[in-house]
C-alpha cells in the first residue's frame, strides 16, 4: 500500500494515509451531513450537521487506526515487525514483515483487531450515554452512536472467516493448530476468502439492479478485493509448501559474471551483456565484495545517446536496496523479503560477504517446476501425489 501522507509513528510503528481513504472520508462526511443527521435530527444549522460529519469521520478514522495499532502490537509481541500501518479506501494495512509461528501467534494478532473495534464500540455507547444524561444535544449523542454503530459493524464482518479478513486468519490459525499444517490451513482460509468475495460481488450486482442507489457497487468493490487477495495468499501458501526445504544455496545461479563499476554502458552492452547472457550483473570491488546490482532492465531505461557517459554504478541497485541471503537460508523466507526488492532479484553471500551467487526470477521457477516434478516421481502415482492435498 503506498503511503500519501505521513502522520508520524505510534509505538515504533510508522502509520500513513493513503490518498484513497479521502474517498472514504468523503462518503462518510456526505453521508451523514447530508443525510443522516438532517433526518433524524431536524433543524440545526447546514454547518453544524457539516461539522457534526467531519468530526464524526475523525473519529472513526482514529477507531480504525485503532485496529490496526492493536494488531500491531501484538505481532511486535510475537516477535514479527510491522513495516508500516496505512488506511486506504477499503479500511487500513498493518504490514507485517514476517509469519506468525505458531498457531496461537498467528489467532492471537487477528482477533486483537476486531476484539478493538468492539471495545471502540463500547467506549462510543458509553460517550453517547453520558453525553444523554448530561442534557446533551442530540446531534452530538447521534455521532457517538453512529461510531458505536459503524465499529460493531467492523468487527462483525472483519470476523467473517475468510481470508484475507482477520475471520480468515482466525480460521487458519484453528484449522493449523488441529491439523498441524500452515500451508493447507491457509490455503483453505484462502478457498473460503474467494468464495465470500465472490458472493459479495453477486450481492453487489444484484442490490444495483434491484435498489435505488448505487450502494450496491461497494460490495462489489470490497468482493473484487478479497478475491484477488485471497487467490494471492492461496498462490503463496501453495508455493511455500512446493519449496519447503528449498534453500537459497540450492537455486541460486553460481559464480556470477562481475563486472567493472565503471564500464561506460555502452561498452558493456557490446562486450559483456552479448557474450553472457545473464540479465543482472553484480559490481564487485577488489575484495569481492558487493557494490550494487546491475540488470538489463535498468540498461534500458537509459537513453541511448547516454550509454557512453553513463557507468554501470551510476544506475546500479546499491546493496542497501537489495535482498541479501546466505545459502542456507530457506527460500520461502527469502522470496517474502523479494516481493519488496526493486529488480526481484537477491544476491547470495558467503560468511567473509563475497558474492556466491545470484537468485533471479527465473532460477525460482526454475526450483518450483523441479519440486514439482519431484513430489510426482516420489509418489509413484497420480492418486499418491493427489492424496496429500486431502484431510
Ligand atoms: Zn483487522
Amino acid at each position: 500500500m503506498r503511503e500519501s501522507i505521513r502522520l508520524g509513528t505510534i509505538y515504533g510503528v510508522r502509520v500513513g494515509l493513503n490518498v484513497s481513504v479521502l474517498v472514504i472520508g468523503a462518503i462518510i462526511v456526505v453521508g451523514l451531513a447530508a443525510g443522516r443527521f438532517p433526518a433524524v435530527y431536524p433543524d440545526r444549522s447546514t454547518w453544524a450537521y457539516v461539522v457534526a460529519g467531519v468530526v464524526t469521520a475523525i473519529l472513526f478514522f482514529v477507531s480504525l487506526l485503532a485496529h490496526e495499532i492493536a494488531h500491531s502490537v501484538v505481532a511486535i509481541r510475537n516477535g514479527i515487525n510491522v513495516r508500516r500501518i496505512t488506511l486506504w479506501l477499503l479500511g487500513g494495512v498493518a504490514e507485517l514483515e514476517g509469519e506468525p509461528r505458531t498457531p496461537g501467534a498467528d489467532f492471537r494478532i487477528a482477533v486483537v483487531g476486531p476484539l478493538t473495534s468492539l471495545a471502540a464500540a463500547v467506549v462510543s455507547m458509553i460517550v453517547a450515554a453520558i453525553l444523554l444524561a448530561a442534557g446533551a444535544d442530540d446531534l452530538v449523542v447521534g455521532m457517538f452512536a453512529y461510531l458505536a454503530g459503524i465499529n460493531v459493524l467492523l468487527a462483525v464482518f472483519n470476523l467473517i472467516p475468510a481470508a484475507p479478513l482477520d475471520g480468515g486468519r482466525v480460521l487458519r490459525a484453528a484449522l493449523w493448530a488441529w491439523r498441524g499444517d500452515r500451508a493447507r490451513a491457509a490455503v483453505t482460509a484462502a478457498k473460503a476468502g474467494r468464495f465470500f468475495g465472490v458472493f459479495l460481488i453477486v450481492l453487489g450486482i444484484v442490490e444495483v439492479l434491484f435498489t435505488p442507489g448505487l450502494g450496491g457497487l461497494w460490495l462489489v468493490l470490497i468482493g473484487l478485493f478479497l478475491v484477488n487477495v485471497a487467490t494471492a495468499e492461496e498462490y503463496q501458501s501453495r508455493l511455500s509448501e512446493t519449496l519447503r526445504g528449498v534453500r537459497a544455496g540450492d537455486v541460486m545461479t553460481t559464480d556470477p559474471i562481475a563486472v567493472d563499476p565503471d564500464l561506460p554502458l555502452d561498452r558493456f552492452i557490446a562486450d559483456q551483456a552479448w557474450t553472457h547472457r545473464h540479465s543482472s550483473y553484480p559490481l564487485l570491488d577488489a575484495d569481492r565484495r558487493l557494490l550494487g546490482l546491475v540488470t538489463l532492465n535498468r540498461v534500458r531505461e537509459v537513453r541511448h545517446e547516454d550509454r557512453a557517459t553513463t557507468r554501470l554504478r551510476d544506475i546500479a541497485c546499491p546493496p542497501e536496496e537489495l535482498p541479501i541471503s546466505e545459502p542456507n537460508e530457506p527460500l520461502v523466507e527469502l522470496l517474502r523479503r523479494m516481493q519488496h526488492g526493486t529488480d526481484g532479484r537477491a544476491v547470495v553471500l558467503d560468511d567473509e560477504h563475497r558474492v556466491v551467487g545470484i537468485i533471479s526470477p527465473s532460477d525460482i521457477s526454475r526450483a518450483v517446476q523441479v519440486r514439482g516434478l519431484q513430489a510426482f516421481d516420489s509418489s509413484g502415482s497420480r492418486e499418491a501425489a493427489a492424496r496429500t492435498w486431502l484431510p
